[in-house]
């Protein structure tokens, strides 16, 4: 989209402590810059670091660009320049979405008894609402931003203040005061979202963002701790991530440091902070998915399918290659083509199903891709599964009798280096984890 000079200055809507939204060049969009404030104990602390605005900007940018590769929507439209981007109009949803890996900061003031850097193998999702000078619907509150807690069995949902144990304290506001539930945003087309109701979309989205950005981090040698999230709902009706995304909203280590904003809470050095914002922004420039490939190898064509959907692989969004040679028959054919289909897309894993003798070995010694051997035959001739099983020295083949679970042995493989597919493994499995 191109936009002039004039209207990248549109209207200010909105100017918070660290960035302005300005009216967009239409209806349902706006613009969204990045300053170079930066602040701390709700704006207690204030100074200015030049370029942390661009730096900003680069994160949230990079950040929106992959969630998107993801297949995770969100508000972003493109950058504008250094220090502005081009976003969807949204009604945002008052509430600020915390998801946590580790334990710290004022997950620590409620649960003092917890190590710091106590680990969730659930990533816990924690909703504060979003006030103003302590207000909220004209209602007057002891502190900013209050932790919420729904009451499912009852419907509602209650305030508390987030920095003292809840089990020490009595909500500070019931919902009995004031029916939360029906607190509601009018849509476009005149409809509502009740808050109460788009909780878990927004809860699973923000579980999602947090695995995309997890393996990314980790990838680039960093660990997400926990973050801040706010959702929208844009002019399609849907909920989506809306803010921006950045080194000011998350809790970022390298070997135990702070890499975030944390640094500056804790009275570091300016020059050290910016720095740490500079490399941030710099290393997500590195953001984005690899080039990868699921080779599915069939010794005939008459062999079974390999019993997982399609649907899986669009789902995890992997590139498939299908091909089906026996390599007992035509053993230079097959060994040409494995090694051409693997020069092509060399991080590929190679999952062989075959009746019979396996050919999964015979493969595996051909390859330097990690190989499964799916011997479908085994319920009908069990021992047709030694041939998989005892296989000679230098064939590193793996044997898995359920297709599915040799899939999924695939995509473990891949989401080693891959943030979507570690996100679709991840969230499936936190579904049946639990916290201690
Ligand atoms: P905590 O609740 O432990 O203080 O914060 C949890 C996470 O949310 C941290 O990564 C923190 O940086 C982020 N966070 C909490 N409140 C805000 C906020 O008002 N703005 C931003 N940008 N991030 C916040």
């Amino acid at each position: 989209m191109d936009i002039s000079s004039e209207e990248k200055v549109g209207e200010i809507l909105q100017e918070g402590k660290t960035k302005i939204i300005r009216r967009g060049p239409d209806d349902d969009t706006v613009i969204i810059e990045s300053k170079n404030d930066i602040t701390a104990g709700d704006g207690a602390k204030h100074d200015i670091i030049e370029g942390k605005g661009a730096w900003a900007t680069t994160t949230t940018c990079n950040v929106f660009m992959l969630l998107e590769e993801c297949g995770i929507e969100n508000a972003f439209i493109q950058r504008l320049n250094d220090t502005d981007f081009l976003a969807e109009k949204c009604i945002m949803i008052p509430y600020e979405i915390v998801v946590r890996r580790e334990l710290h900061g004022s997950a620590l003031k409620r649960e003092p008894f917890q190590e710091k850097g106590h680990y969730l193998p659930q990533l816990r999702v924690e909703f504060f609402l979003k006030t103003a000078n302590r207000q909220w619907e004209g209602n007057k509150f002891p502190v900013e931003d209050p932790l919420v807690i729904f009451n499912d069995a009852q419907d509602m949902a209650d305030l508390y203040l987030p920095d003292q144990p809840i089990h020490a304290q009595d909500p500070f506001f019931a919902t009995s005061q004031y029916p939360l539930q029906n607190d509601e945003i009018l849509t476009k087309d005149g409809s509502f979202y009740y808050l109460y109701n788009c909780r878990n979309v927004i809860s699973n989205q923000a579980r999602k963002v947090f695995l995309v950005l997890e393996k990314q981090w980790q990838l680039l040698g960093r660990k997400l701790v926990d973050f801040k999230l706010e959702f929208g709902v844009n002019s399609d009706n849907k909920i989506v991530l809306a803010d921006v995304v950045d080194a000011d909203s998350w809790r970022l280590l390298k070997d135990g440091c702070h890499q975030d904003k944390q640094a500056y809470r804790d009275g570091g050095e300016l020059s050290e902070v910016a720095e740490k914002y500079r490399q941030t922004a710099e290393l997500s420039e590195r953001f984005g998915l690899p080039e990868q490939q699921l080779i599915i190898w069939k010794a005939s064509q008459e062999d079974k399918g390999c019993g997982f959907y399609k649907n899986d692989l669009a789902d995890f969004g992997i590139e498939y290659r299908s091909v089906a040679i026996s390599p007992h028959k035509e053993p230079v054919r097959a060994y040409v083509t494995i090694q051409k289909v693997i020069q092509e897309v060399p991080d590929s894993v190679l999952i062989v199903y075959c009746d019979r003798n396996s050919a999964g070995p015979t493969l595996s010694a051909q390859v330097t891709v990690p190989t499964v051997t799916v011997p479908t035959s085994w319920r009908d001739f069990p021992d047709d599964v030694w041939s998989s099983l005892r296989t000679p020295s230098e064939t590193p083949c793996a044997t898995i009798l359920e297709p599915n679970n040799a899939f999924l042995h695939a995509m473990q493989i891949l989401a080693i280096r891959n943030p979507k597919i570690y996100m679709e493994l991840r969230f499936r499995q936190e579904q049946r984890l639990l916290n201690y």
